[in-house]
């Protein structure tokens, strides 16, 4: 390609990336923008091969920058296509969110995802970065991934965790500002405990749980809470030093005995735990805080102005609010949502009962593709634009709210159809011989049916093709094999009759699809099972990661290993 030419590209590249990242609120694909590109610009067509190499870096950089600065350059460098933008923005407002409560007393829109990373995320944990994510291009904010992995015990982390949820937050077109491990900061805790046991505010425990429990519930204090602050210090520090065993000692909070909410009265900061940590750094450490103290500290110091959390954890804000007091901080604003359910997918959106199940064999791996973990689903080439924007639509209302697997994928449908080819596979092959006069050598199908400028499929009619066993007709029942045209099956074999859709059209003919007999192996990966079947020969043209759309079988997303092809079903 000469240098004039590749100017010429690099500008209309950026443009149409920028254009895609605005419409679709999300990072825009080499993909999308070759499919463009070689739409709209015949020229570059002959170099197709070299031009996603040329264009990936500006992607990129595009992908990088905040909305603001894409709609500033975009304006810059076409602003008819910025125009347009606009006109579509108004016919179809993005903003569904609520506003923020009190947004405009901030100086800075600041929020957090703050996940637990016992295992990997499921569709559900997406709702918060999508949420958290939009807010912050709508403000103009800030966000932190924050790890609460402060729990070595019943919630252990699972060390790959942590990667996974960060790749899944950009998956979803997300990048957080800062991410931190709450295990990396157990000093800031145990800081703030010494100073609220100075202040009054906690006394060390040693009665049983079930002690305690008796004489909280009827609003009396157990003898503990009369030590003296030098008593509690002392022990703190010994359950700091690691000199005490799970179960032994507790540090609490003093709140109300009088409080109506039993759960409210005197609750746990700190507990012993006897499994190490499973992060390297962390694992000397025995005295751990409890999640309603943990995050009460470090929403105040990450200056946190915004938490969104679910309606059943009222009572969190409520216990965390006796230790603002103490401290004389001021608590962020909390916008409370309801729970969320799937409700036409067979596994339950639950971290702990999908390990369950995998321990007990139901399931292979975290990576079964009937798991409805994000993995799956990027793994499927389900674009994260799709599961953001289903969740954006969802909105934060408080009541519980059901959304349906089938939406994502009609979301989704319409992210892919544009940049996925069209491809014949079969799952379950048969032969059939074909014959009849005038029968074509070879047919050309295009590669998209809306886009007859990328091209054609070039297909060979062998003596011998292959429909699906499940195609097979009836005797004498005519049919249109796709690209050949209307053919009789008459003892066992296709005779030719004639080229003419129309014609096939007007009589409602069954179009089914075919394979000449050289073809491919693919072994299509879906959630009910693998099936090994054929594939047209062009797919040696595709690498792992492309999209397809399987003629009358579904889109799938492309796994290459040295020349054996696989595919992963996204949905039909
Ligand atoms: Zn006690």
């Amino acid at each position: 390609m000469d240098a004039a030419l590749k100017e010429i590209l690099l500008i209309e590249a950026e443009k149409h990336a920028l254009y895609n990242a605005l419409k679709y609120q999300g990072p825009s694909q080499v993909k999308t923008v070759m499919g463009i590109l070689m739409a709209d610009y015949p020229d570059f067509r002959q170099f197709a091969n070299e031009i996603p190499a040329l264009i990936s870096p500006l992607i990129e950089q595009v992908n990088s920058l905040e909305i603001s600065a894409q709609l500033q350059r975009l304006t810059n460098i076409d602003s008819d296509l910025a125009e347009r933008l606009e006109e579509e923005f108004v016919e179809e407002p993005k903003r569904q969110l609520p506003d923020l409560p009190n947004a405009n007393s901030y100086g800075q829109i600041r929020m957090r995802v703050a996940p637990n990373p016992n295992g990997p995320w499921h569709i559900g944990h997406a709702r918060m970065p999508s949420v958290i994510g939009t807010y912050k291009s709508l403000y103009d904010g800030w966000f932190v991934c924050r790890f609460d992995d402060t729990d070595p015990a019943t919630k252990r982390p699972l060390l790959e965790a942590y990667d996974w949820i960060l790749e899944d937050i950009q998956y979803l077109g997300f990048e957080p500002d800062e991410v931190i491990m709450a295990s990396d900061r157990l000093n800031f805790y145990y800081e703030h405990a010494l100073k609220l046991i100075n202040l009054g505010g906690a006394y060390t425990c040693t009665c049983p749980s079930s002690e305690f429990s008796n004489l909280k519930n009827s609003g009396r204090p157990c003898p503990h809470r009369e030590n003296t602050i030098e008593q509690t210090l002392n022990e703190f520090q010994d359950m700091v030093d690691g000199n005490f065993s799970a179960g032994d000692v507790v540090l609490r909070v003093r709140t109300d005995l009088a409080n109506p909410n039993p759960a409210i009265r005197d609750w746990v900061a700190f507990r012993m735990v006897d499994v190490p940590h499973p992060r390297e750094v962390a694992q000397t450490h025995r005295c751990w805080p409890l999640l309603d103290f943990q995050s009460a500290i470090d929403d105040h110091l990450l200056e946190i102005t915004h938490i969104i959390r679910g309606i059943d954890l009222q009572d969190s804000a409520k216990r965390q609010q006796y230790l603002y007091d103490y401290f004389n901080w001021n608590y962020p604003e909390v916008v409370h949502w309801g729970r969320i359910n799937i409700d036409d997918h067979p596994v339950p959106l639950s971290t702990s009962s999908m390990s369950d199940s995998i321990k007990s064999g139901n399931f292979t791996g975290w990576s079964d593709l009937q798991l409805p973990t994000l993995k799956n689903l990027e793994r499927r080439g389900i674009q994260g634009g799709a599961i953001t924007s289903s969740m954006i639509d969802l909105g934060t209302s408080t009541n519980n709210i059901t959304l349906s697997i089938s939406t994502i994928y009609s979301k989704n449908r319409s992210h892919i159809d544009e940049v996925a080819d069209r491809l014949f596979f079969i799952k379950n092959p048969s032969e059939k011989q074909i014959f009849g006069r005038n029968l074509p050598e070879t047919v050309e199908i295009p590669v998209h049916p809306d886009h007859p400028d990328r091209g054609f499929r070039k297909l060979a009619i062998t003596p011998s093709i292959f429909i699906d066993s499940s195609d097979i007709p009836g005797a004498e029942d005519i049919l249109y094999l796709k690209g050949i045209g209307s053919v009789r099956y008459t003892r066992d074999s296709f005779e030719f009759i004639e080229d003419d859709f129309s014609s096939a059209q007007s009589q409602s003919m069954p179009i089914i699809h075919w394979l000449p007999s050289t073809h491919e192996q693919l072994c299509l990966k879906t959630s009910q099972g693998e099936f090994n079947g054929i594939v047209e020969s062009t797919i040696c043209n595709y690498n792992s990661g492309d999209l397809i759309q399987f003629e009358r079988v579904g889109f799938a997303k492309l796994d290459i290993n040295s020349g054996v092809y696989a595919a992963y079903f996204s949905h039909p």
